[in-house]
């Protein structure tokens, strides 16, 4: 294990090993670890320096101070190759992503310590982020339901939007839509 975490996010080496820290609490390998990818045999490792040097700028801007924060946690996925989306969405091999978590801008995070509503309300006032959405949270399905997305672009990828969305269930519909701010369905 050698410790990276000091190196530049946009000079942090292409070949670092799985276990190198890129900051205090994060392991390299976390920013492309994916059960499904494993399982299925998916290939999921960066497919240039742009998302490598993208996913080091979130895991030490987003992915570490919610570690201060909130404790010890595991992202639940953060870069995802674009045959990892395809399998996921069950999409056909024509299909491009165009998920900021093939581009190593997006993490989908929950932690133990705190509802995913009070760790999306958190990143909303403390953090510099591109997109937060608050995914699939329901007072119905209990304060552990759903998961915090949350991408951010580093210096040079494109301005910060600071969008706040909740993805949420339509009591009307049944179906899931989009919604501004953060919400929980009823
Ligand atoms: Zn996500």
């Amino acid at each position: 294990m050698h410790d990276l975490s000091n190196i530049p996010w946009n000079q942090f080496p292409t070949d670092a090993a799985p276990d190198d820290l890129v900051s205090k609490n994060f392991l390299f390998i976390e920013l492309t670890k994916s059960e499904i990818a494993t399982r299925q045999g998916i290939a999921n490792g960066f497919p240039s320096v742009s998302e490598l040097h993208c996913a080091v700028y979130l895991c030490r801007n987003v992915l570490q101070p919610v570690r201060e924060k909130f404790g010890r946690y595991t992202p639940n996925s953060v870069f995802r190759s674009q045959d990892l989306e395809r399998a996921l969405k069950n999409m056909p091999s024509s299909w491009r992503s165009d998920s900021q978590h093939t581009m190593g801008q997006a993490c989908d995070i929950e932690v133990l310590s705190a509802t995913n509503m009070k760790l999306a309300l958190w990143v909303r006032d403390n953090l510099e982020f591109d997109q937060l959405i608050l995914e699939c949270y329901s007072a119905e399905e209990g304060p552990n339901s759903g998961w915090v997305h949350v991408s951010v672009r580093p210096p040079g990828y494109g301005d910060n939007r600071k969008q706040v969305l909740s993805y949420v269930k339509n009591p009307q519909t049944r179906k899931f839509e989009y919604v501004q701010e953060l919400v929980e369905t009823p």
